[in-house]
């Protein structure tokens, strides 16, 4: 944990916890480390499915070019809390309504899903006479990562609700750029108001740079070979977010120095196009902490449970992806009660919130709870993405945590 977020914590009133704190200040320096890494045509735009809190949307600002919105409730959130700031939509099921306001709110990027929504984007434009877009087509792409290893995963290519297959992503440049000799942008049916700017692709998350960079060659490869043969110029390739935060292991961040280099020589070989990435946890995974304190801790048959404050309620992150939270131990060594202090013996423990649940576990068996005491804190590191904002709050009415911005 940080110092800032050290001393925040531990001048808490135990009622004041659970509390998500934030360290903007060192979200800010984390992002604007993220864009000297990167070169000067790769754009970058932070995924705010990952967390849209307005603080943080604003501390990004100043180091990301724009922002991914995935809904109309992110459109209008987003917007309200950067207002200059450039937006890409995407997203499989917008919804009529959802897309007449996403025009009328100028997005900047369109990144297509389907055929139908080609259709359903074109007829609201149609009652909008002279409104011009730029869309990117989504598509689903087989690609293989493990360039550099002996064992390549392959990615994308599987039956999935998001984006094109690649035969139906030709059949919409054909709509968009119309067919054959002395064709281009503006001459197919669906070319009027819909201008083709390039290809978009968000085929797996959890990357390390390496196996990001392979996926990215493929995406751009393809992309050009689909320029060439229907003779547009592809001016943007979006290789999507996914660059992967370690939860085993926070200290290891993913390379961004390898990866901008890599993104680089990338660009080397296309002259005049433009990359994209849209990272979310990547970005603001390290930068909250889930703070609580020990309530109490007792021996079930021969194991350690600490019961924090709180819970998978507000932190469903290791419920859902299925592991343990890494966590660091805040000692508090006053105990004022007549009573003994319990006390981790076992030299582990599992740290469980209050619901009525055998899956309200955000750490099990844990090591680093040797010696962990009631009343203790305990600050869940990475859950700046991905924690709050995918939790079940409702569950059980127990009340809602605190929220802390420091070095804002
Ligand atoms: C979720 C998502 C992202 C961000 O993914 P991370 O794993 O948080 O980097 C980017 N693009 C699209 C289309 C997504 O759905």
């Amino acid at each position: 944990m940080t110092e800032i977020v050290r001393r925040h914590v531990a001048a808490l009133a135990p009622d004041a916890l659970p509390a998500y704190v934030y360290d903007l200040a060192a979200l800010r320096a984390h992002a604007a480390a993220v864009r000297a890494a990167l070169p000067a045509r790769v754009e970058l735009y932070y995924a705010a499915k990952a967390n849209p809190e307005a603080p943080l949307l604003a501390a990004l600002r100043d180091a990301v070019d724009g922002y991914e919105v995935s809904s109309g409730g992110e459109l209008a959130h987003v917007r309200a809390a950067v207002p200059d700031a450039p937006l890409a939509f995407g997203g499989p099921g917008k919804t009529p309504a959802e897309i007449a306001a996403a025009v009328d709110a100028g997005v900047h990027r369109w990144h297509i899903e389907s055929e139908q929504e080609l259709h359903r984007l074109d007829a609201v434009l149609a009652d909008r006479p002279g409104t011009v877009v730029d869309v990117l087509l989504r598509v689903n792409l087989p690609v293989a990562t493990g360039a550099l290893d002996a064992v390549a995963l392959a990615m994308g290519g599987r039956p999935t609700p998001f984006g094109l297959d690649p035969d139906r992503a030709e059949e919409c440049v054909r709509q968009l750029t119309g067919e054959g000799p002395g064709t281009g942008p503006g001459t197919g049916p669906l070319g009027r108001q819909l201008r083709l700017r390039g290809v978009h692709a968000h085929l797996a998350s959890g990357l390390a740079a390496a196996e990001q960079l392979a996926v990215a060659e493929q995406i751009v490869a393809w992309s050009a070979a689909l320029a060439e043969r229907h003779g547009f110029p592809l001016a943007e390739v979006n290789v999507g977010g996914g660059m992967a935060v370690d939860y085993e292991d926070p200290a290891n961040h993913f390379d961004w120095t390898a990866f901008g280099e890599g993104l680089a020589k990338l660009l080397d070989a296309h002259p005049g196009l433009t990359l994209r990435i849209e990272p979310g946890r990547a970005l603001t995974a390290h930068c909250g902490w889930y703070a609580t304190e020990v309530l109490d801790v007792k021996q079930s048959h021969g194991e350690d449970f600490a019961v924090v404050r709180g819970g998978t309620h507000h932190l469903r992150t290791p419920a859902t992806r299925g592991h343990s939270q890494p966590f660091e131990v805040l000692p508090v060594d006053t105990w004022p009660h007549p009573w003994p202090r319990p006390a981790v013996a076992t030299g582990r423990a599992t740290l469980a919130g209050q619901l009525c649940t055998p899956k309200d576990v955000l750490a099990r068996a844990a090591s680093d709870a040797d010696g962990l005491r009631a009343a203790d804190r305990v600050l869940f590191a990475m859950a700046g993405a991905y924690a709050w904002n995918i939790s079940h709050h409702e569950f059980l009415m127990h009340p809602r945590p605190g929220f802390h911005y420091l070095g804002g």
